[in-house]
């Protein structure tokens, strides 16, 4: 009988593309085997055990997700999955659980062989989320990605962003782009599909009779919740097995080829929605907002306008010549804000001090993309010009005795056409 339930397990997880049961479930069989160092810690969730598996100093919530101990302090406190600081994000989150990565830029060093493989996960996530991967330099926190053959499974070091923690992604040698995407949301802080809390309105679940080590694999995990229907297409879905199938019967296969729709949806939720469209317009421009709830151009007037177009489309519209940055802003439906910069009519950076005294001098400076710079002042001499800059003396009394009205001026072809920015210091003495 064990063994046979040993080999439906190792059938079963051999359809899953990130855990590390394989291993264990393999080593079950020997005679002396590595598993038997691991200690499964069980504690109480709404009245529920709850197991946290310790291998030496490292816990596993999951195969292929290993947590803190500061996450783990937080699953010995949480008596009920309704008592804390629940999220309504998708596949997300205890908020005391998970932490997000900070503006959602995941800082990554890639010790891993396969380098290439790793961007294109990268890209595929970029593409569809608010997330931004940026090859570390002096940051502290961020995650390593490294080849491990020893494992024969791949896996992620820590659920979300965990301050201090030496964050890895390892990756077996045989295993896909889609793992490595899979692996790399566990890092920004996904848990499985299948072990949302609402799981059993979807997939009938049977652990009974399965070892620790299996059955660990599917209990729920409490401090996350769901957001929408459980997705079986999700890349973070596990397959259908002798353990779990379709509520009403039904089985179905696990992808590991791209973000599915609901994936999207979550990271979307999670870190904000994606914005999509031209950073800069001479006249408008269309712009795609992925699960947006409140939509405002900031810094606009007289600059642009905004203009629903339903669908998740929106018009930015150029007003005349004018030109100006503003700031496309999306709150989406659990109040995570997500902005886009854009420049609008070609419009450039015109510098200075903004407070100046009377008789003294002071330099301006266009941005050096701009051609054919002009400068114009009042209340000031010009003392010297380059290409991009002015250097003037204020004047020290107006031609009525007051204190001089000072204004510098640029005109220069840009992106857009021949623009004038002026810049008015306020003038004290
Ligand atoms: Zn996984």
């Amino acid at each position: 009988m064990k063994k046979l339930l040993i080999i439906s397990s190792f059938l079963l997880l051999g359809l899953t593309s990130c855990n590390k049961e394989e291993k264990s479930i393999k080593q079950d069989s020997l005679p002396i085997n590595k598993s038997d160092s691991a200690i499964y810690h069980t504690f109480s969730v709404d009245g529920k055990p709850f197991l946290v598996k310790q291998i030496g100093d490292n816990y596993y919530i999951s195969d292929d997700v290993m947590i803190s101990k500061r996450q783990l302090n937080v699953i010995k406190n949480i008596k009920s999955s309704n008592g804390g600081k629940i999220s309504s994000i998708r596949k997300g989150t205890h908020s005391d659980f998970i932490y997000k990565w900070t503006n959602g830029i995941l800082y990554y060093k890639i010790e891993s062989s396969r380098r290439s493989q790793i961007l294109q996960a990268f890209s595929i996530i970029e593409a569809k989320s608010n997330i931004k991967f940026i090859e570390r330099t002096n940051q502290q926190e961020y995650v390593t990605f490294i080849d491990d053959s020893s494992e024969g499974t791949s896996y992620s070091s820590h659920i979300g962003m965990e301050t201090g923690a030496n964050k890895i992604v390892a990756l077996y040698p045989t295993q896909g782009l889609g793992t490595i995407v899979h692996e790399t949301l566990h890092a920004l802080g996904y848990f499985h599909e299948h072990t949302r809390p609402d799981r059993d309105a979807y997939v009938a679940v049977n652990t009974s009779g399965l070892g620790q080590n299996a059955a660990f694999q599917y209990q729920k995990q409490p401090y996350s919740t769901s957001y929408g229907n459980l997705d079986f297409n999700s890349i973070m879905m596990y397959p259908s097995s002798s353990v779990m199938v379709k509520v009403g019967g039904g089985t179905w296969a696990a992808q590991r080829d791209s973000l599915s729709t609901g994936d999207i949806e979550g990271l979307n939720m999670f870190y904000g929605s994606k914005i999509i469209g031209s950073n800069n317009t001479c006249s408008n421009e269309i712009y795609t907002i992925l699960h947006p709830n409140t939509v405002t151009l900031e810094n606009a007037i007289g600059v642009a306008t905004l203009t629903s177009l339903g669908n998740n489309k929106w018009k930015v519209e150029r007003i005349g010549n004018n030109s100006g940055l503003v700031t496309l802003k999306s709150i989406n439906a659990d109040n995570v804000i997500s902005t886009s910069t854009i420049n609008i009519g070609g419009d450039f950076t015109f510098t200075g001090r903004p407070i100046v005294n009377p008789g003294q001098i002071y330099t301006y400076t266009v941005d050096p993309s701009v051609n054919n710079v002009t400068f114009s002042v009042g209340g000031a001499t010009i003392l010297s010009q380059t290409s991009n800059t002015v250097r003037i003396r204020v004047l020290n009394t107006a031609s009525n005795g007051a204190l001089p009205y000072v204004q510098i001026s640029a005109t220069g072809t840009s992106t857009c056409g021949v623009i004038t920015k002026t810049i008015i210091p306020d003038v004290v003495i």
